[in-house]
């Protein structure tokens, strides 16, 4: 039972964190009455993906939240990427696809049918008063946030891509499309996500998108241009925009998550780029944290400082390891040149844990395919101990020693042979005489070197090999994920 602090509850917002918050206080706090807002219009957003282990814990605590007809899910266990019309298949280890819409006014529903709990459909626009607690989760444009902006210490910030949110009416595979167009790809995430419809969501970068004409052009003739670039892969299918036009991406960070007894919980409360397929699994643990710390607590005051304590760190490693997976499509729509099987393995590996040999104990196939690529035949060596010719020089493995003098490397073979190596920091201008491997620089932290280093753009734009110069030794992990993933050829010893 909760204490005297908290008899009323206002929950700003009927999405998961919002629906999940009021499912959560009104099974451990019965005698508290929860006013739960949401706004009547559908809002954006086709379909979602769900990892499996998501749907574990859900079930666990609510398992009538994932209590829906079987045609309402999509399921599947791997995604194809396609580049340029060469399929890669690879593992996604179990994933369903639901409807945004139809997730968010079940769990909202169920919520409306607890005694305690009411729910008003209404447009929100200054705080409820009065309520013990008022809970902010009004996704991540929150009005209600921006009027306290300051309190919040919230900021947000634009990404350097933009996407069109759509759907279509046929059931598509998972799979990732990647087609060039000269000034940069068009980077495609569709999966299925109900018995008859499929989520299209198309990410470029601006000056691609203005290249074609796509930018500024009305959704409607978005979509049917779009439908006629991937006429093939829709099988003709129409594609409906989900979204009100091309949008950036805001990734939101809020310093503080309460101001008083007001209390963020959800996208309002922070934003993971969706290439991380995390936001929903974040926004429903913020809600059932915050429920359980009211609950435990007296003071409601007590009860949000718990719940800022255990969930806001969760939340900034969540959007560090994000923001690297949103540097990494960012440079990759920005036109990095494609490598196949290696473009595949860097799309897997832009996440943290999905190291080389995490990722080969998982989908040990997708891996020994990546390899051979890179060998030019299949092979049981290792990506750092796959042969390669620099200049002149043959090498046996790749984690080498480099001589460093005046900005230049040199490399030396075993029979006497050497390449020339230029240290540098950006894409040279121009041919470069002599000059037969690129060095660049990266700091590794805890023995990962980030996604996003310049190395691999340097490498695309430059056609030369490169070596990394690290300033510790890297665990050959590591090593190996980063010339399978084509971020790098050589690595240098410090
Ligand atoms: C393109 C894209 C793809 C995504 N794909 C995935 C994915 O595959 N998997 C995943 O887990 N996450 C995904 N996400 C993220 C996910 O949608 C969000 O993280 C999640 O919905 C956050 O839940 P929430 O309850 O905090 O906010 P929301 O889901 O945004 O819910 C907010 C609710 O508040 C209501 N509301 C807003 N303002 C008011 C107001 N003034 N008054 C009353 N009601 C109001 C809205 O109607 C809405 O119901 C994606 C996001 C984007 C942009």
């Amino acid at each position: 039972m909760s204490g005297p602090g908290v008899r009323t509850v206002a929950v700003v917002g009927g999405g998961p964190a919002g629906a999940f918050c009021a499912l959560e206080l009104a099974r451990l706090l019965p005698d508290v009455t929860v006013d739960l807002y949401d706004r009547e219009d559908r809002g954006p957003g086709a379909g979602i993906v769900l990892a499996d282990e998501v749907a574990r814990q859900v079930r666990a605590v609510h398992p009538e939240a994932l209590r829906l007809p079987e045609s309402a899910y999509a399921t599947w266990d791997e995604t194809i990427t396609s580049i340029d019309g060469e399929r890669i298949p690879s593992g996604a280890f179990g994933m369903s696809g639901i409807s945004r819409h139809v997730f968010h006014e079940h769990v909202r529903t169920l919520a409306a049918r607890r005694p305690n709990v009411r729910l008003i459909r209404r447009t929100v626009t200054a705080t409820p008063e009065p309520a013990d607690l008022v809970v902010l989760a009004d996704g991540a444009g929150s009005v209600l946030r921006q009027q306290r902006a300051e309190q919040f210490g919230t900021s947000v910030t634009a990404g350097a891509t933009r996407y069109l949110w759509l759907s279509t009416p046929t059931v598509l595979e998972p799979c990732f499309l990647i087609k060039e167009f000269g000034p940069g790809p068009l980077v495609v995430h569709a999966y299925p996500h109900a018995a008859g419809e499929s989520t299209f969501i198309v990410e470029a970068d601006p000056g691609t998108l203005t290249a074609l004409g796509l930018l500024d052009r009305p959704a409607a003739e978005a979509e049917r241009e779009l439908a006629t670039i991937f006429r093939a892969e829709l099988g003709g299918a129409p594609l409906t925009a989900r979204t009100a036009g091309w949008q950036a991406f805001r990734t939101v960070v809020n310093r503080r998550w309460s101001a008083g007894r007001t209390v963020l919980a959800g996208d309002a409360a922070h934003t993971v780029h969706f290439s991380t397929g995390s936001g929903t699994a974040l926004a429903i643990d913020d809600a059932l944290c915050l429920a359980r710390s009211v609950a435990a607590h007296d003071d409601p005051l007590d009860a949000v400082a718990e719940y800022d304590s255990v969930r806001r760190p969760i939340a900034e490693r969540m959007q560090a390891e994000a923001a690297e997976s949103t540097a990494w499509f960012e440079q990759f729509c920005r036109g990095e040149r494609l490598h196949g099987h290696q473009t595949v393995f860097a799309l897997r590996s832009r996440r943290a844990a999905n190291t080389f040999s995490r990722l080969r104990e998982r989908d040990p196939e997708f891996v020994a395919r990546t390899v051979a690529r890179l060998a030019g035949h299949p092979t049981d060596a290792e990506p750092v101990d796959v042969p390669l010719t620099v200049g002149r020089v043959r090498l046996g493995h790749r984690l080498v020693a480099l001589e460093r003098r005046d900005g230049r490397c040199v490399l030396r073979g075993a029979d006497g042979t050497q390449a020339v190596g230029l240290v540098v920091d950006r894409t040279p201008d121009g041919l470069l005489p002599g000059i037969d491997f690129l060095a660049v620089r990266a700091r590794p932290e805890g023995g990962r070197v980030t996604r996003s280093a310049p190395a691999a753009r340097i490498r695309s734009q430059s056609g030369l090999p490169i070596a990394l110069l690290v300033d510790e030794e890297l665990p050959r992990d590591e090593a190996n994920t980063l010339i399978a993933a084509a971020r790098t050829d050589l690595v240098a010893l410090p």
